[in-house]
This record gives structure tokens, C-alpha cells and sequence, in this order.
């Protein structure tokens, strides 16, 4: 046996998918050596939440996802601050930046993303004073001491973290201008009618839109940036002069390690349904720096459902567990517009094999729009009034059969469907916590072990410790079951 075969578990990166992955290892295996590398200085914490950070509303302590003392009473070795810069796979160890050399008996990619800054004039030596990319706690901090001074802001990206940003922004007191280079904002997620009403909804918040927008680079002076150039349709430029620019154009995942370790990379470290790299069965990966039949995860939910799958398997208490995939639902987290996303959005009425049930209030900012094929929702949108969300994520992420009345999907109340949506339909299956995977069931359960608050359920279960969007849901439930108790009980 070589020693890398008793080294136990080396993870690089301690993200949202690396740190999750350590904590549920914990909870099936107290023995195994578990040593985790942060190239990030602080504790893991919840990145999700930095849009609510940026937008002054949660604060930056607040968001931490393990206590300080956790690391030493769980026997984690946690080296923070430390980057991985080397795999040499032959001998099973990695090389860290503070000159340490690690053996590895399983090795755990969990690297992430890194933002996508765009090859233009004004970028290509580094970011300059006042342009700033929003990935990291530490972005963060930067964009809002920024901002401090600054009066005008440039998003440049109109995707769902761009929008965040720019929110976020505008509640500093900033004028905000998003530009964007397709023809509707979040396009990955919405058709243009709704992408319109966004605009829309922007504008009434005060935040100016430009579309088709063509950024050539980025013009600064003395080392700062005083402007974004935007090249014009028949040729020429235009100037935008802001003080702050926001690159919200993207991420990549973060494999150069893999790459250079000779792992097959398609656009992550390819994986199989055990998460375990196609070319090395010492080596996993999770998270965004996986891909798993094709598919690049960029949301948390696929991220903390690879974590526990492959805590099972390393752990031996769930030799049967796989990933086999998983359903992307987003939810835009931005003060005065709500927004929840799912599945294939595009189809309009002229698609065939498909039904396209929509409703427009461009005007109140509504756009509400379900896709149904086969009798079973595909793809929804809901924007400005998001009550069947719930109900929607349920029906899409089971592929359950739809009620006759399609009214109901859209408008709670008005038919069989959104009846799920109080806790009483709810069928015990139903997912409450998207991030977490938690169903209306488990939070039963846990009520009636005496939980008997949304903080004690999330203790117990970590629902709504993901965006937090659930939050209300899960205090619904409880509120519910605290009234069939007395009901009961009188
Ligand atoms: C502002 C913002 C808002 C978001 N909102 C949502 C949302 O509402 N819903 C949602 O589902 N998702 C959201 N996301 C996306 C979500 O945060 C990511 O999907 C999730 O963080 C992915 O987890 P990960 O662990 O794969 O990557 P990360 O969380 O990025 O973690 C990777 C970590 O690995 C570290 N690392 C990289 N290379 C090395 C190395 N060589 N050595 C050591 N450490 C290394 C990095 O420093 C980083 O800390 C949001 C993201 C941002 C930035």
C-alpha cells in the first residue's frame, strides 16, 4: 500500500460546493483525514447572499456557512488563504502555495468559477481603478467602497447577476445603466416579451437599459475608468461616462489545475454519474468546475446535491448514490422585482407540440408564461407577481401531470393547481427549499420532533439557508401545522 493510498481526502476549494461537500463528510465519517485548501482568505461562506450584501441588506459577517471553531472540533484540516498550484497525479499529491506538499488519497476538485473579463482595450493589463468583476466577498467589499464615491455606474452584462448588481447599486444612491449585448436581458432564462417587461420594471426603478449593446472597451485616466466605449452600428463610438464599471459578463470554470494535470476537460473537468473524472478514479470534482453529461451547473442546488452524493459514496454509507442530473430554476434576488425562471421559456403559439399559456401586464410589470408539453410543464416564467412559483417549481421539477384548469398555474386561486401552493394541498413530496432539496414532508417531520421555528427547521434541515427565497413558504407550513395542533387539540 502506498502512503497515498491511507491519505485520505484532499479538497481544492472551499466554496459553496467544496465547503458543503467537507460538512456532509463530516456527518457520515468522523475518521477520515480531510484536508480542504481555500485560496479565499476567510471562511467559506454563502456566495449567493453577496448580491444581498452589495444591496446593503444582509450584512457580510452574517453570511458565513461554518463556525470558526468547527474546523478544529471536527478534525478538518482547513489551510485558508492557500491555493493549490500543482496536481502531480503520479505520486497522488498537490502543491500549495504556501510550499507545502499534500498526499491525496482521494482527490476533490471543487474550484468554482471565475468571472469572464472580456479581451478589450482598457482591460487587457488588468482591471483599472473603478472596474470591478462580482464573484467573490472580497469583490464585494471593493464594489461598495467604490461606491462610496462614485455617482454613476456601468453594468456591463444584463444576465441575472448584472441585474442583481445593478439593484444593488441603485439602492446606493448610484445612476445605473445596464448594457447588454443581446436583444433582451437575461436571454438564457427569458423570452423577449419578458425580457421587455424587465426592461421595463428597470426603468421604473430607475435604471437605464441599453440593448444590442456592443462595449468596444473601456476608457480611463490616470489609471482609472472614466467611461465605456460602445461601438456603434454604422461604425463609430459612443461614450458613456461613469465612474464604476460592474463586468457581469460571465464565469469560466476555474480549470487550469485539471488541464494541466492532463484530466479531460470538455468546458469543466468531465465527470461521471459518481462524480469521479473520466480519466482518473482518484479524482472527483463538484460544482462548477464539473461537467456532468454535458452539462455545466452555474447554480447551487446541482452544486449541494453533488456534495452529498459524493459524501455517500466516500463515506461508504451510500454506495448506491449517483448523480443523474439535475433541474435548473432560477430566482432573482433584487428588491422590488421578483422573478423566478424555469426549464424551456422560449416556445411561443406558433411552436407546435406545444401549449404556451401567458399573461401580460406590461404596464404593472407582469409577464407570466407556462409551457406545457404533453400535459406537463416544461418551462415557466413569472415576473412582477410570483405567488404559484411554488407550486410551478413543484409540477416542473416532478413532471407531474397539470390540472384540466391552466388559469391556476399562473393565478393562485383561479383553479386545481395553484391550490398546492397552501400548505395544506401541498403534497408531502413537494419541494420547499429549492437550494437544499427539502420537501414539505421533512419539515413536517421535524415539527412534529418539536421544531417549532423557521430557524429550528433550518438547523435541522438547512431550508432556506440557500437564497432564502423559501423562507416564507417554510414559515407557512409551520404557521399551518401550529393551527392543526390547536384545531386538534380543542
Ligand atoms: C453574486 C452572486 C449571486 C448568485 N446568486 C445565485 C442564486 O441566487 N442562486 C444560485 O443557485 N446560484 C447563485 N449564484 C451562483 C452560485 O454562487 C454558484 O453556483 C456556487 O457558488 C458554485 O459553487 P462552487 O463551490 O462550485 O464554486 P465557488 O463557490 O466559486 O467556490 C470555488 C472556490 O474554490 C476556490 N479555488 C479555486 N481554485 C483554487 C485553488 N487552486 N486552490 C484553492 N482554492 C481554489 C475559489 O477561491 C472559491 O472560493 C450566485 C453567484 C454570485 C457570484
Amino acid at each position: 500500500m502506498s502512503p497515498a493510498d491511507t491519505a485520505g481526502i484532499v479538497v481544492v476549494g472551499n466554496g459553496m460546493a467544496g465547503s458543503r461537500f467537507v460538512d456532509e463528510l463530516r456527518a457520515r465519517d468522523a475518521a477520515t483525514p480531510v484536508t480542504v485548501f481555500g485560496a479565499e482568505a476567510q471562511r467559506p461562506y454563502n456566495r449567493i447572499l453577496l448580491s444581498n450584501v452589495l444591496a446593503g441588506m444582509t450584512r457580510p459577517d452574517h453570511i458565513s456557512l461554518v463556525d470558526a471553531a468547527w474546523y478544529a472540533s471536527h478534525g478538518v484540516d482547513a489551510r485558508l488563504g492557500v491555493e493549490v498550484t500543482r496536481i502531480d497525479r503520479e505520486a497522488r499529491t498537490v502543491h500549495a502555495s504556501d510550499g507545502t506538499v499534500t498526499p491525496y488519497g482521494t482527490l476533490v476538485l471543487a474550484t468554482g468559477s471565475t468571472a469572464f473579463i472580456p479581451p478589450m482595450p482598457g482591460l487587457r493589463d488588468g482591471l483599472p481603478r473603478g472596474a470591478q468583476v462580482f464573484r467573490t466577498l472580497e469583490d464585494c467589499r471593493r464594489i461598495s467602497e467604490l461606491a462610496e464615491s462614485a455617482r454613476r455606474a456601468v453594468v456591463v452584462g444584463g444576465g441575472l447577476l448584472g441585474i442583481e448588481a445593478a439593484r444593488g447599486l441603485m439602492g446606493r444612491g448610484l445612476e445605473v445603466t445596464v448594457l447588454h449585448l443581446a436583444g433582451h436581458l437575461m436571454e438564457r432564462q427569458l423570452d423577449p416579451a419578458a425580457g421587455k417587461v424587465l426592461a421595463r420594471t428597470l426603468a421604473a426603478l430607475g435604471i437605464g437599459t441599453r440593448l444590442q449593446a456592443e462595449v468596444a472597451g473601456l476608457r480611463t485616466a490616470g489609471g482609472a475608468v472614466t467611461g465605456v466605449e460602445l461601438g456603434l452600428p454604422g461604425g463609430g463610438t459612443e461614450v458613456i461616462d461613469t465612474d464604476l464599471v460592474i463586468l457581469a459578463c460571465g464565469v469560466r470554470p476555474e480549470v487550469s489545475l485539471a488541464r494541466k494535470a492532463g484530466l479531460a476537460v470538455g468546458r469543466a473537468v468531465v465527470v461521471d454519474d459518481e462524480l469521479r473524472s473520466v480519466t482518473d478514479p482518484s479524482v472527483r470534482a463538484i460544482g462548477e468546475c464539473s461537467e456532468h453529461r454535458d452539462e455545466v451547473y452555474g447554480l447551487v442546488a446541482p452544486a449541494w446535491e453533488q456534495a452529498a452524493v459524493l459524501a455517500g459514496l466516500l463515506a461508504g454509507t451510500e454506495p448506491a448514490a449517483r448523480f443523474t442530473g439535475a433541474r435548473q430554476i432560477t430566482r432573482l434576488k433584487a428588491a422590488g422585482i421578483e422573478l423566478a425562471s424555469m426549464g424551456e421559456t422560449h416556445f411561443g403559439d406558433d411552436d407546435e407540440d406545444v401549449e404556451v399559456v401567458r399573461f401580460t401586464d406590461a404596464a404593472r410589470g407582469t409577464y407570466k408564461k407556462a409551457v406545457i408539453r404533453d400535459g406537463r410543464l416544461i418551462g415557466a416564467i413569472l415576473l412582477g407577481e410570483t405567488s404559484t412559483a411554488g407550486t410551478l417549481t413543484q409540477l416542473y421539477d416532478r413532471a407531474a401531470p397539470l390540472p384540466a384548469e391552466r388559469l391556476g398555474l399562473l393565478f393562485p386561486g383561479a383553479g386545481g393547481a395553484a391550490e398546492a401552493e397552501s400548505p395544506l394541498r401541498m403534497p408531502d413530496a413537494a419541494t420547499v427549499c429549492q437550494c437544499n432539496n427539502v420537501s414539505k414532508g421533512r419539515i413536517r417531520a421535524c415539527w412534529q420532533g418539536g421544531a417549532r421555528t423557521a430557524d429550528a427547521v433550518a438547523r435541522e434541515t438547512r431550508a432556506s439557508t440557500g437564497c432564502g427565497s423559501c423562507r416564507s413558504a417554510v414559515e407557512g407550513i409551520l404557521a399551518w401545522l401550529d393551527e392543526q395542533d390547536t384545531v386538534g387539540a380543542a
